[in-house]
């Protein structure tokens, strides 16, 4: 079988990976395969059994050079070399579009930069990243798809054997704040500049002939950041591990580990299991994008400006644009979300005394937005009498409510992968059931229609309650 592939990532300096083939799995089994992504990435059809030789790892494309990334990145605020310990890069396609994508194996056995782990992964984990991020991808959201899950016929011991899975990723890139760390802190300037030049072209080309590339560069990089992570509060997204190494330069959002999505609104909700102080928790995404970014600003200074004065200067005025480019997306995605037309301080009031009620009687974050634009008066004040008197400021702010209505549409979700939905689809899947995993997939592609048949009234009371999740397993 044959990809058309290139593998422009390995014309960097050799610093920047290691060739690396994935290590052979026992008896590989096709768990799943996204047919609609593989046709628009040129792959061809194939059988089953090829299908799962070809995406375990255990036979290689034509045309592929494996490899591991060479990354580096803060994790919860430390800073450590990493790269690709359980991961290879088998080579870019381009997608009916002209577009390039990394084509990526995850759980393909160890590399160099294993640090003691084993390099693989459990079926569990990546099926859930296969469900999340194709749910993302079907609620608008920038992110890296999931194009195949391939069973290993082995077992992965982690607190308990499981078993074990290798999991086809891919992405606009794989280039991360984390590959700026590691050309900063080991590859000297010239690896630096020749990593900002290879990023640019392939990711932010409308930035080659700016005079000063880097500044321009962390400026849009700091752009899609703002967007992404709003994007991520309109649904109530929790990434749960935002260290630098899992912040994509594309802007999309990348490593399905520990996250989950929030049930009730609670703007401190976090939910993994190694986050102790919350520092990933809902409400603190923003501010820990920010933070990111003077990481990757830190990086890129030599290449902003000679005098190094000057550089911190110039990165801490792009920096400062960050949060009120935010607010100003998350109020206009909020404002969106009600249906208001304009942004302004009353809309603004309005929203906020709604996400308090939310807040103080715990209603669903999805449901509460859903039934406001699916649903009629009397189903969304049911939900609790303290709405029924800002519904009354709604309709007088807003006039007319059908065209209100018709305008949150898009912004408001009617199925989200339902923490509890999840876990029961991947529990059942391990079991050899497969039924509920295809199930949810299916109706996590249509998240905006539906309102009589969606999993609105299936969420069970205080289902956050305790509910952990864990990364990358
Ligand atoms: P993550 O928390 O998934 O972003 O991973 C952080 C780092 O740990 C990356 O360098 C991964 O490649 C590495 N890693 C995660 N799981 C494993 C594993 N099972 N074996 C080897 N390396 C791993
Ligand atoms: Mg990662």
């Amino acid at each position: 079988m044959q990809i058309d592939f290139s593998n422009t990532y390995a014309t960097l300096p050799e610093a920047f990976f290691t060739a690396q083939l994935p290590q052979k799995v026992e008896a590989p089994k096709l768990f799943c395969f996204n047919d609609n992504l593989a046709h628009t990435l040129g792959i061809p059809r194939a059988s089953t059994d090829e299908l799962a030789e070809y995406f375990s790892g255990n036979i290689l494309f034509e045309g592929s050079f494996p490899l591991a990334m060479a990354y580096a990145g803060h994790q919860f605020g430390h800073f450590t070399m990493l790269g690709d310990g359980r991961a290879v890069l088998l080579g870019e396609a381009l997608d009916l579009a002209g577009k390039r994508h990394d084509i990526q194996l995850k759980a393909s056995g160890v590399t160099p930069y294993s640090r003691g782990g084993d390099g693989r992964g459990t079926l569990g984990a990546m099926l859930r990243e296969y469900l999340i991020s194709e749910a993302m991808h079907y609620l608008g959201i920038p992110t890296t798809r999931s194009l195949a899950v391939v069973e290993t016929g082995e077992e992965v011991m982690r607190e308990k054997p499981h078993k074990g899975a290798v999991l086809t990723r891919v992405a606009s890139s794989h280039l991360r704040v984390g590959t700026f760390e590691y050309a900063r802190q080991y590859g000297g300037q010239k690896n630096l500049k020749a990593l900002l030049e290879y990023t640019i072209t392939r990711l932010y080309p409308h930035l080659e002939k700016h005079p000063n590339k880097a500044l321009a560069f962390l400026h849009a990089v700091m752009e899609t950041q703002a967007a992404l992570i709003t994007e991520w509060m309109r649904v109530g997204f929790i990434h749960g591990v935002m260290n630098t190494d899992n912040m994509s330069i594309s802007g999309e959002t990348i490593d399905y580990g520990p996250c989950a999505f929030m049930n009730a609104y609670e703007p401190k909700t976090v939910f993994s299991s190694i986050d102790r102080t919350g520092r990933y928790r809902f409400e603190h995404q923003p501010v820990i994008g920010g933070w990111n970014l003077s990481v990757l600003a830190g990086a890129l200074l030599p290449l902003i400006d000679s005098d190094e004065d000057k550089a911190v200067e110039k990165a801490t005025a792009v920096l400062e644009e960050f949060m009120p480019l935010y607010e100003q997306k998350y109020d206009a995605m909020l404002c969106k979300k009600l249906g208001l037309k304009t942004v302004d301080k009353e809309s603004k009031a309005l929203a906020n005394t709604l996400l308090g009620i939310m807040e103080q009687k715990k209603l669903d974050y999805t449901n509460t937005f859903a039934s406001l634009g699916f649903a009629d008066k009397e189903r969304f004040v049911s939900l609790d009498d303290a709405l029924k008197e800002w519904h009354v400021q709604w309709e007088h702010t807003v006039g007319d409510t059908a065209s209100a209505k018709a305008r949150m549409r898009s912004c408001n979700p009617l199925v989200i992968p339902r923490n509890h939905l999840v876990e029961e689809a991947l529990v059942k899947a391990q079991e050899g059931n497969k039924e509920p995993f295809f199930a949810l997939l299916d109706a996590l592609k249509t998240p905006y229609e539906g309102y009589e048949n969606a999993q609105l009234p299936r969420v069970p009371d205080g289902v956050d309650v305790g509910y952990k999740t864990f990364c990358g397993t």
